[in-house]
């Protein structure tokens, strides 16, 4: 379709020997190797694509101002200024991006090997570290480029369309940049992947964010109701800690009482931690609404006076099978109700 200028064919290599001053790195370690080229392949694909959204919005404003309609130059128009905007705008955020991740690599390089990390191993770690950021580059920049080609193509009107004109081609070429260094598609569940594993090494700092927005919303006394890591965010966010459990909580089956209602219930649970009871307890603002009948650790709050309530079980997915949609019955209640 594109890129015509670059030949592409598949390359196999059987049994091929490779001279071991030739070797990259360690034996076996090449998939390490190949996984950080590809990290900075999607750095560099997106730098690319700017730079071809960069071409393409020297050509829309030089032909915006070229092209004559009704007595005036098209660039006159509000709705091709717009487009002009709107392209420089997109173009000029993930410019910005990339700088800042290409400076926060380089740091994080310079820093291993101020730790006495040698240089190839360091390089390799500064950028493992920015791995979800070379994917949101990447897809980011390769959507901008299509974007400002597409307007591109707008802007030339019927000579976009042409193979006269310089957009037929940009158009075409754009296209790869979706696809290749890992599918936008891909690139999105990695960057996910990437960030939730980053968090569970202790890397990355999700709770804190999350206990500020409960917080906010808390204050302001918006409806909220918080299920399993909700019902824990919540608890954090008033100054209650968690704790790890032996086993947690696996399954389905778990008894838990309500003990505004004395009625039980059946329910689904997945989860290690949970909230300490001597501390809910001691809480002027919250009252302890669900005991789990097995072990009497807390399987529900509510907020005094507050929208906000939560459980650390799963009512959507209950055994029971309707004993805890009452729950999201309230919650719809305190939606309307504000
Ligand atoms: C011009 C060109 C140059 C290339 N250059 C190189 C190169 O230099 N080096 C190299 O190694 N490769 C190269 N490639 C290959 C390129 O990286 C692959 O084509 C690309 O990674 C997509 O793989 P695929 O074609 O097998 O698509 P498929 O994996 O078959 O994907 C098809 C569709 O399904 C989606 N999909 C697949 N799996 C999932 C999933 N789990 N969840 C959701 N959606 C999914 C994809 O996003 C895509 O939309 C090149 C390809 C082209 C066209």
């Amino acid at each position: 379709m594109g890129i015509k200028g670059s030949s592409t064919c598949q390359v196999f290599f059987n049994d091929c020997k490779v001279p071991v001053e030739n070797l990259l790195g360690e034996r076996e370690g090449g998939f390490k190797i190949a996984l950080n080229i590809l990290n900075v392949g999607r750095v560099k694909l997106a730098g690319a694509a700017i730079g071809g959204s960069k071409r393409v919005i020297d050509a829309s404003i030089q032909y915006a101002n070229e092209r004559n309609q009704f007595g005036r130059p098209i660039a006159k128009y509000g709705a091709i200024r717009h487009k002009l905007a709107e392209q420089a705008i997109k173009t000029y955020a993930s410019n910005a991006a990339i700088y800042r991740c290409s400076q926060n690599i380089d740091d994080a390089i310079n820093d291993c090997v101020a730790s006495g990390m040698d240089k190839e191993s360091a390089t390799l770690e500064g950028i493992r570290q920015f791995a979800a950021e070379a994917a949101i580059l990447k897809v980011h920049g390769s959507e901008v480029l299509d974007y400002v080609v597409d307007e591109g193509v707008q802007i030339y009107g019927g000579m976009g369309y042409s193979a006269e004109a310089p957009m037929e081609r940009a158009y075409r070429d754009a296209r790869i940049n979706r696809i290749f260094e890992g599918t936008n598609e891909i690139n999105r569940m990695l960057i996910v992947d990437t960030l939730l594993k980053k968090a569970m090494k202790g890397e990355l700092d999700l709770m804190t964010p999350a206990q500020n927005v409960a917080k906010e919303i808390i204050k302001r006394d918006l409806p909220l109701f918080g299920i399993c890591l909700g019902h824990q965010v919540i608890a954090l966010s008033q100054g209650i800690s968690t704790y790890k459990m032996h086993n947690g909580h696996r399954g389905i089956n778990h008894p838990v009482k309500n003990l505004l209602t004395g009625k039980g219930e059946i329910t689904s649970q997945n989860h290690g931690f949970a909230i300490n009871r001597e501390e809910t307890e001691a809480n002027p603002d919250i009252e302890i609404t669900h005991v789990h009948l097995n072990d009497q650790t807390v399987a529900g709050i509510r907020m005094k006076n507050k929208n906000c309530f939560s459980v650390q079980y799963h009512p959507e997915a209950s055994p029971g099978p309707n004993d805890s949609m009452y729950l999201f019955d309230e919650f719809i209640q305190n939606i309307k109700n504000n």
